[in-house]
């Protein structure tokens, strides 16, 4: 394995996927912090609205209180992820609605170095 393949900026989706495959599955990566999602094949930005993404058990993009499916937009240009519920228009600050934000915007940053990096290539 090289280091300089590593440490370029913009990493195939692929090879996100695959490698975050094999963390999961070493149990060294949390399924909720994965930036490729596994069933969708995409970046997780790109998936989290599918209804796919709702775990009620989890409480990821879930409102207990509500029983509730959350709402989730991603501005790919502004880079901003926002989640709120439809039925009481709280705005989520649980911990699974961290992850999700989070992993979310993970998945934006290495979306846009990934384009871009193939921008340049195309140059
Ligand atoms: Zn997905
Ligand atoms: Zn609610």
């Amino acid at each position: 394995m090289s280091v300089t393949s590593i440490s370029e900026a913009a990493e195939q989706f692929g090879a996100v996927l695959d490698r975050e495959n094999r963390d999961e599955e070493l149990g060294q990566l949390s399924p909720h912090e994965r930036l490729s999602c596994p069933v969708h094949r995409r970046w997780v930005h790109q998936c989290v609205s599918s209804p796919l993404h709702v775990i009620p058990v989890t409480g990821h993009r879930w409102c207990r209180r509500c029983e509730c499916a959350h709402l989730i937009a991603i501005d790919e240009i502004d880079g901003t992820v926002s989640m709120w519920c439809p039925c009481c228009g709280e705005v989520p600050t649980t911990l699974a609605s961290r992850q999700i934000t989070r992993a979310c915007l993970q998945s934006l940053a290495a979306w846009r170095s990934h384009r871009d990096g193939r921008a340049d290539r195309a140059r």
